[in-house]
């Protein structure tokens, strides 16, 4: 006899087939098992706390051509922009004036040295700027700037940024290649995942969900990745079209349904979770462009970080990863007022005044 979803999520130790079969969970009641045995084990293992981080979208300037993503290289449609370190820092301390405690800088990539003085120069003005008696190292920064050598890696780590996100898209070869131009490996994002590491960083990494070409057993296979490379943090999201790239075509073939995409997305976020345990996941504003509450029912699934927008206005038009993003004419008190609101709708708090790590990252590092 078939094992059952109940049966599955009374176990300890999940393999391949198990997270296939919960991945693949249609019926309404299965679903909302597993949503709820992954948010009693946030609950259990992290407590109700969501932590927030930032986000300032810093430049869309950009050397790689990735196939789904609306800032890259050939991409001639867009007014292309890099803020000053004074707004950057700007916007960091209006983060931490507000409560948050930390920051994330993501921009297209730049491998230059202009490029690593000038994020040095930022990270290290971020850490004192916002060191308070609350704080006294600073916010927390966050990066989100792409494949880099081991050498700039270090001049981050050491500038006082501690965290890093570089999703790895799709740990499946076949699914990467068909996503990147060839010039793109997979293994290359692989090596830097474990330089990062080997740096200090603590480390996130993640996939988008709903690539077309893209199976619930190659999903399976994501999930492992994340556990054999003994990540820290997990940033996932929908992916979405955005109309002026390559991967646009495949949108009237797509096999999956919006409605379908946007549940597996939040599956992932829950069986993540009960592979993963301690983490953070975070609830990414993918999910929101896809559903108006999705990131509150990211927190449902299992989600325990939320990257609340604080690009400054005049730029958010020209960082377009995808259509349809939300929030790009709100000002950041709008945003933060309406996040708050819909964060305690769900029975939830949010953190104030601290970095936020994941236990995980803090019991490794002890
Ligand atoms: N240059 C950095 C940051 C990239 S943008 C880096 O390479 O890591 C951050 C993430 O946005 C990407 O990793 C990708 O997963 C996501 N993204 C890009 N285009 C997208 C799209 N069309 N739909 C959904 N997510 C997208």
């Amino acid at each position: 006899m078939e094992t059952t979803i109940a049966e599955i999520l009374q176990k300890g130790n999940l393999g391949r087939d198990d997270i296939i079969t919960l991945l693949g969970a249609d019926e309404s009641a299965d679903i909302e098992l597993i949503r709820s045995t992954a948010e009693k084990l946030l609950l259990d293992k992290c407590g109700p706390a969501v932590f927030y981080r930032g986000l300032i979208e810093f430049s869309n300037l950009c050397i790689r051509d990735c196939l789904y993503c609306g800032i890259r290289k050939s991409n001639a449609g867009i007014n292309r922009y890099t803020l000053s370190k004074e707004e950057i820092v700007a916007s960091a301390k209006w983060c931490a004036d507000k409560g948050y405690g930390s920051v994330v800088l993501q921009s297209g990539e730049r491998q230059d040295d202009a490029f690593i003085d000038f994020l040095v120069d930022v990270i290290s003005e971020i850490k004192s700027s916002t060191a308070s008696e609350k704080m006294p190292g600073g916010a927390g920064v966050t990066l989100s700037v792409g494949e880099q050598s081991p050498a700039a890696y270090k001049r981050l780590y050491e500038a006082g940024a501690h965290r890093y996100l570089l999703r790895i898209e799709s740990s499946n070869p076949i699914l990467f290649a068909s996503i990147h131009p060839p010039e793109q490996e997979l293994q290359r994002r692989i090596d830097c995942l474990k330089t990062l590491r080997e740096t200090g960083f603590q480390v996130g990494t993640g996939v988008m969900i709903g690539i077309p070409g893209q199976t619930v057993e190659v999903l399976a296979d994501d999930i492992l990745f994340f556990k054999e490379m003994d990540i820290d943090m997990i940033g996932m999201g929908p992916y979405i079209v955005h109309s002026a790239t390559p991967m646009s075509i495949y949108a009237d073939y797509h096999k999956f349904t919006r409605n379908e995409i946007f549940q597996t997305a939040l599956l992932m976020i829950s069986v993540c979770r009960i592979v993963l345990g301690d983490v953070n996941i975070a609830s990414t504003t993918a999910l929101q462009a896809m559903r108006d509450d999705g990131r509150e029912e990211g927190l449902r699934y299992g989600a325990n970080v939320i990257m609340p927008l604080t690009t400054p206005l005049n730029v958010r038009q020209d960082y377009l990863l995808y259509d349809g993003k939300p929030c790009l004419d709100e000002d950041v008190q709008q945003c933060s007022a309406c996040l708050e609101k819909r964060i305690r709708s769900i029975g939830r708090e949010i953190a104030v005044d601290v970095w936020g790590d994941s236990k995980k990252a803090l019991r490794r590092q002890n």
